[in-house]
């Protein structure tokens, strides 16, 4: 689950989609449009990122 920094919605991650831009990974809160940043801390398995939420961003 990811969690909006702004509003406190909570969203699973097939609810909404991470995106990238120069200053990195972050998705946009569908409740606010708030951008919320995220972490890649690597690649998994099937070698796709894995985005997570850092307590303090
Ligand atoms: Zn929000």
């Amino acid at each position: 689950m990811w969690t909006c920094r702004n509003c406190n919605a909570r969203f699973s991650f097939n609810q909404v989609e991470a995106q990238a831009d120069e200053s990195g990974f972050f998705f946009i809160c569908r409740d606010c449009d708030y951008r919320n940043n995220l972490v890649n801390v690597g690649p998994d398995a099937a070698g796709r990122p894995q985005l997570i939420q850092r307590d303090d961003k």
